[in-house]
Formats: structure tokens, C-alpha cells, sequence
């Protein structure tokens, strides 16, 4: 059979996915020829489509023609208007709830993970010292750097050492109502996995974070903290980091990696530079992927609320109670008011990039996005910097940013994430490693040392779904158990933490 030219998801779609470029003139499906150039994974009409009639893919109406769209002919985002996002009122909840034994069996059932006295295990072994004010940032790199270079080859089972620096911490309105945000996010991200319950903070002093907001009063020791402002001179405040530091590399050093099942792994999902392949290749591979781990027992997170609003009701239908429902409705109307409040909506999410890419719209991206996610039932909805409680499937309504998803989903304690592209993007994070699945075969040809895997024989016909998601699924327990390391940590492309702040700014 030869390959397929466009890709039709459900047969109710009155449009059509280029797989190639087209040119005028080629019969894409019996009976239907371009009129005109079609970009790669760009739309084309499979049937006339008069104006103010509906654009329907995946199943689902992306939006109304503005104006009279012939067969053939090339839709691009200023061909379609926008509807109504769903309501979040009275959404019905485990409609669509898939039983445990039809979710593909994983291949492995456990991983070499760092074991925690508490909660999920680590993916990595590594120090890190967290700043409680920006002001404090450039001496917690420059002590790393010095870290590095005299302590760590003293302890070899020790990865890394991380400087978390941030932008929160004073100049803040610290009492806001929606305060607890970031705050909650560093609290979460100090007893991330990979540290192995080891806590090192520098304060400067005369912050609006003070030591008892980030830390329970047990924690508050000078074994784990230090304020700057108390140091006499440079000598003597690098010296006293360098006594805590090598206090905790010596019991982090102990740390081994051990055989341990996959509920002792928590990992997330993101996308970013989305196209309009990722919801029929990367994405869904993923979400096969995340299947086998929840089938496993392990634990799976995904989140980007922009880019799950116009398929809120799908997710509901696969909440397991009213309560995860009610949780998921609530993130959204507050995602919405916060929206509104800065004079927009969720279709201020799509890049330049993704609509080049084909996505005419947020409702187009979000029914990619979600196909990340899976079909194991939703078990818990947590918001952004919250710690998840249940083991399964579950959502983190984080902002779609790419680069405060991440950090949100790292106080979460993910010990890594599985990133989604379609356009291509270095992104990374030095907490927890970021595994990159590309959407198309030309990105992986283009990019051939910085993408770990192409989900974009799905598109040509040349692999299944069910082929690439145990390829990931194979790469997360390689990674996971510290066997493979991704593209990114091998060239150190890590992003900076940018922790949600939704409050004001003083
Ligand atoms: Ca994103």
C-alpha cells in the first residue's frame, strides 16, 4: 500500500492532514485534489464547507468557517472562528472509565531508582541548594561551581549538584491570597525525590521568604540553612557552604540505586512547539506509553490547562468521582478568571510556530495535547506546586508554558519528564532528566543529536502507536534507572526555575 498523503483521524472529519508538502493538483483521498499548495501538516477540506459551518477533526468541532471553504482547498487559522469553550458546569464524570486490564501490559514491572523514606523514589542522585530570595542567586551558582569542582569527585555516587534559583522571595506581595502558589512550589521542589531528603537553603536575611515560610521549625537548623547577611566576608560565607555541602554529600553518598516497582515512579508529560502531527503521532505514543506505567502501578502526570480547556469534558469523563471532577472544574474557571483578568482567553496560547506548524487553534492543540494523557482513569487533579497523593493516572493543572510547567511538575516529584515537539525546542531541567519525542521524521533528520525519539513513522505508515509507545515506555525505565541519559543532560541544556507566581509583585 503506498503511504498515505493526508491523515483523516475519524471518519465524521471533513478535513485532512498533509503528510508532506503538497501541490496543487494531487488527489490526496479518491476525489478530492488540491487546489493549491498544502504545508506540511496543514489542513485540507475534504468536502465544500460553506460559511459558518462546522471544521470537524479528530471528531471534534475546531470552529466555524469564516467564510465559503471549497474541497481541496488549503484551511488555514484565519479560515476558522473559535468556539465556545466547553462548560464546566455540571461536567459528567466516569463515563469513559477504561478497566486496569485493558491497558497494555508493560514490558518490565520495575526500575533502579533511589528508595526515599517517604514518597516516590529518586530518578537521580544529587545535592541541591535552594535560594530563598533571587538576591542570593549568583552566590549559590558561583558555591555549585566551587561544589563541583572540590567536593563532588570525593563522592562518586553522588550525580550533581543543582543551584535552585528563582525569581520569587522578596519584592512580593508575600500575603496575597494567591501567595501559596509559589510558595507551595519551592516548599515541594526542597523535597523533590532526587535529593534524597537532604535540605540546604541560603537566605540573604532581610527577605519577605523567611526561613519558617519554606520550612517546617524542625528543618530550621545550621545544618540546613544558612542567612548571609550573618557571614563575616566572602572567605568566611563560601567556607560555611562548603562545610554544609560536603556534610550532605557524605550521607547522599550512601545512596544507592535499587531494584523497586513502578509505583515508586512518578513521571510527567509536557508538550511545547506543538504541530498538527503531535496529536496523531508523539502524543498518543506517549499516552500509550503512560498506560503501560499506570497498568504497571506507577504513576503518570500531565497538565497545561490552556491546552486541555477545550477538551475539559473528555477528562471529566475519565474522572474516577465527583470530587476529582469538581477539582478539575475548579482549576479551570480559576484558569479562566485568571485569564480574563489579563484581558484574554485560552487562544492566546498557540505560538507563531504552532500555527506554521497547522494548529489553527487552541481547540485544535488541545485535542493533540490530551491524547498524551492516555485512557487510564484520572484519580486525582492537584494544582500547580501541589504534591500528588494517589498513584495512577493524574492531572496537574499547571500553566502550558513550557518552562513553568516544568518546575511546577518538578515540586510535584516527577523524577522526569517526557517533553512532546513538534517544532523543536533545546528545553530542559537539572532537577529530574527531560526525554524529547519529536512528532515528525524531518525534526528528527534536522535535529538528529538533540530529539531521543521520532514518533513520526506513526504518520508515514512505517511504525504503530504501539510501537513507539514502548519505545518511549522503554527509554523512561533506561533513564529512570540512570542507564541512558537524554539528549538534553548530555549537553546540560537546563532551564532556568520559573515557578508560577499568579500574585502581585511590589
Ligand atoms: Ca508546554
Amino acid at each position: 500500500m503506498a503511504a498515505p498523503l493526508v491523515i483523516k483521524v475519524k471518519p465524521q472529519d471533513n478535513v485532512a492532514i498533509a503528510v508532506h508538502d503538497l501541490a496543487k493538483g494531487v488527489e490526496v483521498l479518491p476525489g478530492v485534489v488540491t487546489n493549491e499548495p498544502i504545508p506540511q501538516a496543514h489542513k485540507t477540506a475534504l468536502t465544500d464547507i460553506a460559511e459558518g459551518e462546522a471544521i470537524v477533526r479528530y471528531g471534534v468541532v475546531l470552529g466555524y468557517a469564516k467564510k465559503d471553504i471549497k474541497k481541496g482547498d488549503w484551511i488555514n487559522e484565519h479560515m476558522v472562528k473559535l468556539p465556545k469553550s466547553p462548560s464546566l458546569d455540571d461536567m459528567p464524570y466516569g463515563k469513559n472509565i477504561v478497566p486496569m486490564e485493558e491497558l497494555p501490559e508493560p514490558p518490565v514491572k520495575t526500575w533502579m531508582g533511589y528508595r526515599n523514606k517517604e514518597g516516590y523514589a529518586g530518578t537521580k542522585n544529587m545535592l541541591g541548594i535552594m535560594t530563598s530570595v533571587q538576591c542570593v542567586a549568583g552566590v549559590a551558582r558561583v558555591a555549585v561551581e566551587r561544589i563541583r569542582r572540590e567536593l563532588l569527585p570525593k563522592y562518586p555516587n553522588v550525580d550533581d549538584v543543582v543551584a535552585i534559583t528563582h525569581p520569587y522571595g522578596c519584592g512580593v506581595a508575600i500575603n496575597a491570597t494567591m501567595a501559596y502558589i509559589p510558595i507551595r512550589s519551592l516548599q515541594n521542589i526542597l523535597r523533590h525525590p532526587n535529593f534524597g531528603g537532604e535540605i540546604m537553603v541560603l537566605g540573604l536575611g532581610c527577605e519577605k521568604l523567611t526561613l519558617d515560610k519554606l520550612l517546617p521549625p524542625e528543618d530550621i537548623t545550621p545544618e540546613n540553612c544558612l542567612i548571609i547577611q550573618d557571614c563575616h566576608g566572602h572567605d568566611e560565607m563560601m567556607q560555611k557552604i562548603l562545610d554544609m555541602a560536603e556534610t550532605k554529600l557524605k550521607r547522599l553518598n550512601e545512596r544507592k540505586r535499587e531494584e523497586l516497582p513502578l509505583s515508586d515512579l512518578l513521571i510527567g508529560m509536557q508538550c511545547g512547539g506543538s504541530d498538527a502531527f503531535s496529536g496523531l503521532t508523539a502524543n498518543p505514543s506517549a499516552g500509550y506509553a503512560a498506560d503501560m506505567l499506570v497498568r504497571g502501578g506507577g504513576t503518570v502526570m500531565f497538565s497545561e490547562v490552556t491546552e486541555v480547556r477545550d477538551g475539559v469534558h473528555l477528562i471529566a469523563e475519565r474522572c474516577v468521582n465527583a470530587e476529582v471532577r469538581d477539582r478539575l472544574a475548579a482549576e479551570m474557571k480559576w484558569y479562566d478568571d485568571y485569564l480574563e483578568a489579563g484581558g484574554v482567553d485560552r487562544d492566546a496560547n498557540p505560538a507563531p510556530g504552532n500555527k506554521k506548524g497547522g494548529l489553527a487553534n487552541i481547540v485544535e492543540k488541545a485535542m493533540g495535547s490530551i491524547a498524551k494523557s492516555g485512557t487510564a482513569p484520572i484519580v486525582e487533579v492537584i494544582g500547580a506546586g501541589e504534591r500528588p497523593t494517589k498513584h495512577g493516572m493524574i492531572y496537574d493543572a499547571t500553566p502550558a508554558s513550557d518552562i513553568v510547567c516544568g518546575p511546577s511538575q518538578i515540586a510535584a516529584g516527577i523524577g522526569l519528564q517526557v517533553f512532546m515537539t513538534g517544532r523543536g525546542t533545546p528545553y530542559g531541567l537539572e532537577v529530574a532528566p527531560v526525554i524529547k519525542v519529536c512528532s515528525r521524521n524531518e525534526m528528527k533528520e534536522n535535529w538528529f543529536d538533540m530529539i531521543d525519539i521520532s514518533a513520526g513513522g506513526v504518520a508515514t505508515g512505517d511504525q504503530t502507536i504501539e510501537e513507539v509507545g514502548t519505545e518511549i515506555f522503554n527509554f523512561i525505565i533506561d533513564v529512570a534507572s540512570g542507564r541512558k541519559k537524554p539528549y538534553s543532560d548530555q549537553y546540560g541544556f537546563h532551564n532556568d526555575m520559573c515557578i508560577f507566581n499568579p500574585a502581585p509583585i511590589t
